[in-house]
């Protein structure tokens, strides 16, 4: 999908924010937390240089293996979150969070309004069983823009624990008449402590998204320490400590094409889930 650029604003100081525009979003039914990948030239990340050329989006093998008709063309991708949605204007918008180093960075720092962007998705990043009346969002910077609380009704229990660079960051986060919102220094200090919800021994849904060695811990944790059920537990990968995405994905890839040459369900988010943790089964 080809978007322009309408609009750049800085709503936090940890964050851009970018508006983009297509006759296709008009068509799509948007969830949740949607994520999408946003694809770059394929020299940026050795030049720096993210010119917002349109770029040509990968055809799907009978495997379901993205591919690109020229290898020397694949673009690097990065995935962001669906911020706000509306389809009648055919708008979107992206929170870009900033950190220290990163072909985002130079993407948003040389990007203009008129500009064109080149997006492939959406993926489902979250769901909420109607029967769920707690859910417990433990969320990094990277996942702060995955604002689900807004999807969730206002009679539901809401804890969050999120680590944002700075205090007025977490403006971003919408509000929610039953919202607990704590800023913590790191997602592992919840190892040493009990959310007030998994204390109460109702049933909660517990979504994870930050760096993939912590939430891989916290998922465990979840499991042996809280006693959270698999089938309530959502925990999602958003980048990798000392790799590029780019690197995190082709680390990530022979266990795909396995997957998809056993015979696998692509479209299981548990599987999704093992091989962006990198988890043994
Ligand atoms: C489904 C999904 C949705 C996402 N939504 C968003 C979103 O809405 N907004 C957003 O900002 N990010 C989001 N992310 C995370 C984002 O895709 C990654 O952080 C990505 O690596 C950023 O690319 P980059 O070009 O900035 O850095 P890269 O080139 O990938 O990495 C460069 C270096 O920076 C480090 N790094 C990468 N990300 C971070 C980070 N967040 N904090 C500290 N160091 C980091 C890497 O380990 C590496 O050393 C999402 C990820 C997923 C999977």
């Amino acid at each position: 999908m080809t978007a322009q650029v309408i609009a750049i604003t800085r709503p936090s100081p940890g964050y851009t924010r970018v508006y983009l525009q297509s006759d296709e979003i008009t068509c799509h039914r948007f969830g949740p937390a949607d994520g999408f990948k946003l694809l770059l030239p394929p020299s940026s990340e050795f030049s720096g240089s993210t010119s917002s050329i349109p770029m040509p989006t990968p055809e799907r093998d009978a495997t379901g293996v993205p591919r690109w008709s020229n290898p020397a063309a694949q673009p690097s991708l990065r995935a962001l979150t669906v911020r706000h949605h509306d389809r009648r204007s055919g708008v979107i918008s992206t929170d870009v969070m900033h950190h220290e180093r990163g072909l985002l960075a130079s993407w948003r720092t040389g990007l203009h309004v008129g500009d064109s962007v080149t997006f492939s998705g959406m993926r489902a990043e979250w769901y909420l069983p109607a029967a769920v009346r707690n859910v417990l969002l433990i969320a990094d910077g990277s996942a702060l823009p995955a604002a689900l609380i807004e999807a969730i009704p206002d009679d539901v229990d809401v804890q969050a624990y999120v680590s944002a660079e700075n205090t007025e960051d977490l403006s971003l986060i919408p509000s929610h008449p039953h919202l607990a919102l704590e800023r913590v220094t790191s997602l592992t200090n919840l190892l040493h402590r009990t959310p007030r919800l998994i204390r109460t021994g109702e049933r909660v849904q517990v979504w994870i998204a930050g760096e993939t060695a912590e939430v891989r811990e916290l998922r465990r944790h979840a499991v042996e320490a809280w006693h959270v059920d698999l089938g309530d537990l959502i925990a999602r990968a958003y980048w990798k400590a000392g790799v590029t995405s780019t690197e995190a994905d082709a680390q990530r890839l022979p266990r795909f094409v396995q997957a998809v040459s056993d015979g696998a369900d692509l479209h299981d988010p548990a599987l999704a889930e093992n091989i962006d943790l990198e988890l043994s089964a």
